[in-house]
């Protein structure tokens, strides 16, 4: 039988790619309804190709509540939850409390929410499949022990493009710069969060809530090569690591398919031609954005939804050129010393993200270059 896929997030860099893996595999998969921003031309013509109803081909923007009730579809069998930032919650605790198999690469709702949405899960009997490719690769290095045999979980990082610069070599840097991925072509938020490593702290975070690890047991390495993409050292020293060449359609596949494999290949390693893997610690002093997030991992309640919601009016500003590079940690610190709260309901989380972003707005307006 089919399975019914919903496709959240599917103009974007993960959604077009989805929709990739699903038109090559017909037989095995029909997308039962699409969600997309302010791309509506391309929504309508995924929505023509797929042959979904223009009822279920709907765009967020005006109507937010949307994906929640796309997400909770009756015919849907895998919600793929792509959505950018926090705006993306919604799905995902719609998706899990219907009792969906959430393809998660909104890493944002998780963070901002991680016991709200564990608690999501438990009571509507879904499960989170990520679809991050460093917590795929984590997800598929599990397989080989038990969960209290886990001695540690380690993320790669590429290093983003300005690997090995120093803050003052970083002062002048440009948002051209900063989207220059060395090896990932993704959307431009999660670029930019690349370059300054929020990305990997915020997947620190991600990987605690995914995979119940804690902090001190979850280690970042940057490996620039992007061919290892997530490791597992277990209580006998064996550390457990999963390789292939950057395609998300790898993760994606798997997520849609779980537990099998997808019987068709992305990203498969040709040795005569992958050379040298490099591995080296990250730079804290430089790239902060890395230790902000390990501490509000820590510190829990709201305090991820504050780094997150923080960051995301920090990397807007600085895609709008209205801040430099280096403001993007430094806002983040000034509005989680702000302060964070308990985070019992999905009200203390909303209200905690809609502080932090005020918060950062003014903290952007205070740095603005005018
Ligand atoms: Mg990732």
């Amino acid at each position: 039988m089919k399975r019914g896929v919903v496709v959240l997030g599917s103009t974007g860099s993960v959604g077009t790619q989805a929709l990739d893996v699903i038109a090559r595999h017909p037989d095995d998969y029909r997308v039962v309804a699409l969600a997309a921003g302010a791309n509506t031309e391309l929504l309508a013509e995924q929505a023509r190709e797929f042959g979904v109803p223009a009822d279920l081909a709907r765009s967020c923007l005006d109507t937010p509540d949307v994906l929640a009730e796309l997400a909770a579809h009756p015919d849907a069998d895998v919600v793929l939850n792509a959505v950018v930032g926090f705006a993306g919650l919604p799905a995902t605790i719609g998706a899990l409390e219907a009792g969906k198999r959430l393809a998660l690469a909104n890493k944002e709702s998780l963070i901002a929410a991680g016991p709200i949405v564990a608690k999501a899960r438990a009571a509507g009997g879904g499960e989170i499949v990520p679809v991050d490719s460093e917590h795929s690769a984590i997800w598929q290095c599990l397989r080989s022990g038990r969960h209290g045999e886990v001695a540690r979980i380690v993320l790669t990082a590429s290093g983003g493009p300005f690997r090995g610069r120093s803050p003052a070599e970083l002062a002048t840097v440009t948002r051209a710069d900063a989207l220059r991925h060395p090896t990932w072509q993704m959307g431009a938020k999660i670029t930019i969060d690349s370059s300054t490593l929020m990305n990997k702290g915020l997947e620190v975070i991600e990987a605690h809530e995914l995979f119940g690890v804690e902090f001190d047991r979850i280690e970042v390495v940057v490996h620039p090569q992007s061919i290892v993409h997530g490791m597992v050292e277990f209580s006998d020293g064996a550390t457990i690591a999963q390789l292939s060449t950057p395609d998300m359609r790898l993760p994606i596949g798997l997520a849609l398919r779980a537990p099998d494999r997808l019987p068709e290949a992305f990203g498969a390693i040709d040795w005569s031609k992958v050379g040298t893997l490099t591995f080296e610690p990250p730079d804290p002093a430089t790239f902060r954005c890395l230790a902000l997030a390990y501490d509000a991992g820590r510190a829990g309640g709201t305090a991820p939804a504050v780094l997150s919601a923080a960051n995301e009016i920090a990397v807007e500003a600085f895609l709008d050129e209205r801040i430099p590079w280096s403001g993007i940690a430094e806002i983040v610190e000034e509005v989680l010393n702000a302060g964070a709260a308990g985070a019992d309901e999905i009200a203390d989380v909303l209200a905690a993200d809609r502080l932090a972003r005020e918060r950062a707005q003014v903290s952007v307006l205070r740095r603005s270059v005018a």
